[in-house]
């Protein structure tokens, strides 16, 4: 079977800082930094690499698998969307090559996680991972301090 990559795209805003709501990134929770918004914990790298497996697998997207008409999936973890993405991307035939993800952004400061995040992510996937940020000189809603960005993709093998 020829290999089939895909890509994922997500954003999510900033939470106001009073919302108290928590920063998961990489299904890490980050405690100094301010949340994002979204009916789920709002983790744009989790959901960008859902997104860029699905893509892959001819699967459809996060919200055509996971989205409102999917009830039994608000609110959940980007860690519990992205084992389930992988349970449904191996049901239909495929192994994980490897993943690559960038966050984009000011905030937080990936360098000091950077090993600890890729950990994670490889825990979740069970494949390579590269994990990367990067900033969009002050430009955007990225540079803005409005939110974040996380772009991935993915590379499938027929299993
Ligand atoms: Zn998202």
């Amino acid at each position: 079977m020829i290999p089939r990559i895909g890509t994922g795209v997500d954003v999510h805003a900033f939470a106001a800082p009073e919302s108290g709501r928590e920063m998961w990134l990489a299904g890490l929770l980050w405690p100094e930094e301010v949340g994002l918004e979204g009916h789920s914990d709002a983790d744009v790298v989790c959901h960008a690499i859902c997104d860029a497996l699905l893509s892959a697998a001819k699967l459809g997207d996060l919200g055509s698998n996971f989205g409102t008409s999917r009830p039994e999936w608000a609110g959940a973890s980007g860690e519990a969307l992205l084992v389930e993405t992988i349970k449904r991307v191996q049901a239909a035939g495929f192994q994980i090559g490897n993943v690559s993800v960038q966050l984009i952004g000011n905030r937080p400061k990936v360098g000091p996680r950077r090993e600890e995040a890729t950990a994670n992510l490889e825990r979740i996937v069970g494949a390579p991972v590269s994990f990367s940020a990067t900033t969009t000189d002050g430009l955007g809603f990225t540079g803005k301090n409005e939110g974040l960005a996380a772009i991935a993709n993915a590379l499938l093998i027929g299993s």
